[in-house]
C-alpha cells in the first residue's frame, strides 16, 4: 500500500488537469488512469474549441500533452482500473485498483462517463464486428462500406462526418424528427453528400451473420412499418452514463446517476472532491472538464494546506498512519 496525498481517479480533461494543480502544489499525486488515457478525449478525432488550438488538435495528442504537462510536475501514472474506494471512515481514504492500493489524504474524483448502449438484440454479440462506440477507433476498417450512426445530438453528427472519411455512405437514424445537434454541425452534416437521415425511426435488432453485421431492424415510431436496412457498421452515439456504481453509493448522486458536488466541487465526503462529466450533465466539454478539474484541485489544495500539520508524514509506514 503507497501513501499520498492525492489520487486523481479518473484521466480525462478534468484528472489530468486536476493532477496538474495538485502536483505543481507540490502534493504527491497519484492518477489512476482507467482503460485509455485521456478519457473521452482519447477517442476524439478533431477538436475544434479547445482554447489555444486555433487549427484545431486530434485528441489524443491533446489527451498526450495534458499528460505530460501535469507529469513534469511531478504527478504519477498508473495505467490501472479502480475496484474497490472506501470513503466511510474519513480521510486517509483507501483507493483500491486491480494491482495496488493507495492510501489518500484526499481524492478527486473525475471518472467520467461511458457510452450508453442500444441495449438490443445483437448489440453485444456484435461488438468489434460491425458495432462500434468509437469512430477514431474504428472508422478506419469501414473504408467503402456503408454504415449507420445512431443517434441525433452532437456526438452522433460530429462522428457521422468524420466517418464519411471513410465509408461510402453514413445513414443517421434518429428517434424524432428534429436533431438535437448544434446548428453548426447540422449545418455541416446537410451539406455533406454521403450522410443521409432516417428520422421517426429506432433500431429493434442488429442482425449479423459469419460473424459480421449484415442489417439493422428499423421501426417507424409513428407509423410502425418495421423494415430491415442491410449495413456493414453501426456506430452507437447516443449520450453516455456517469461511471458512478464503482462507488458503491458512499458517493450521493442524483437519480442518473451523476455525482453531486456543492459550488467548491465538495461532494458528501470531506475530503472527495469530483469535477468533470461524473458530476456535469449540463456542459460536458473538454474545456469545461478541465476548468473543473482545476477548480477540485484548488479547492482539495486548500483542504489539505488547512489539515498541514495533521497531515502523517508519507513516508511513515502505512500501518502507523492507519492507527494514528
Ligand atoms: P446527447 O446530446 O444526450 O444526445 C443523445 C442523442 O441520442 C439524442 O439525439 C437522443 O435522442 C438520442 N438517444 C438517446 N437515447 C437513445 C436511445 N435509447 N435510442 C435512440 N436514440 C437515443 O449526447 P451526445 O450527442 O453524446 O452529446 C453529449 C454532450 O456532449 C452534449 O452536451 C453535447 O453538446 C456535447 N458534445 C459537444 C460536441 C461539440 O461541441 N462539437 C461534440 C460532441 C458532444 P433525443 O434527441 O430524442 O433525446
Amino acid at each position: 500500500m503507497e501513501k499520498v496525498r492525492v489520487v486523481v481517479i479518473g484521466s480525462g480533461p478534468a484528472g489530468l488537469t486536476a493532477a496538474l494543480y495538485t502536483s505543481r502544489a507540490q502534493l504527491s499525486t497519484v492518477v489512476i488512469t482507467g482503460m485509455q488515457i485521456g478519457g473521452q478525449i482519447a477517442t476524439t478525432h478533431d477538436v475544434d474549441n479547445f482554447p489555444g488550438f486555433p487549427e484545431g488538435v486530434n485528441g489524443p495528442e491533446l489527451a498526450e500533452r495534458m499528460r505530460a504537462q501535469a507529469e513534469r510536475f511531478g504527478t504519477r501514472f498508473d495505467y490501472d482500473l479502480v475496484t474497490d474506494v472506501d470513503f466511510t471512515t474519513g480521510t486517509p481514504f483507501r483507493v483500491k485498483t486491480q494491482n495496488n492500493e493507495y492510501l489518500a489524504d484526499s481524492v478527486i474524483v473525475t471518472i467520467g462517463a461511458s457510452p450508453r448502449k442500444l441495449g438490443i438484440p445483437g448489440e453485444d454479440e456484435n461488438i468489434g464486428r460491425g458495432v462500434s462506440y468509437c469512430a477514431t477507433c474504428d472508422g478506419y476498417f469501414f473504408r467503402g462500406k456503408d454504415i449507420v450512426v445512431v443517434g441525433g445530438g452532437d456526438s452522433a453528427l460530429q462522428e457521422a462526418i468524420f466517418l464519411t472519411k471513410f465509408a461510402s455512405s453514413v445513414t443517421v437514424i434518429h428517434r424524432r424528427d428534429t436533431l438535437r445537434a448544434s446548428v453548426a454541425l447540422q449545418t455541416r452534416a446537410f451539406a455533406n453528400p454521403r450522410i443521409h437521415f432516417i428520422y421517426d425511426s429506432v433500431v429493434d435488432e442488429i442482425k449479423g451473420e459469419d460473424g459480421q453485421v449484415q442489417a439493422v431492424a428499423l421501426r417507424n415510431v409513428k407509423t410502425g412499418e418495421v423494415s430491415d436496412k442491410p449495413t456493414d457498421g453501426v456506430f452507437v452515439f447516443i449520450g453516455y452514463d456517469p461511471n458512478s456504481v464503482i462507488f458503491n453509493s458512499q458517493l450521493i448522486t442524483d437519480p442518473q446517476g451523476y455525482v453531486i458536488v456543492d459550488d467548491r466541487f465538495r461532494t458528501n465526503i470531506d475530503g472527495v472532491f469530483a469535477g468533470g462529466e461524473i458530476h456535469d450533465n449540463i456542459f460536458r466539454q473538454a474545456i469545461t472538464a478541465a476548468g473543473q478539474g482545476a477548480s477540485a484541485a484548488l479547492v482539495a489544495v486548500n483542504w489539505l494546506g488547512e489539515r498541514e500539520d495533521q497531515l502523517q508524514p508519507l513516508d511513515e509506514p502505512v500501518e502507523a498512519a492507519v492507527e494514528s
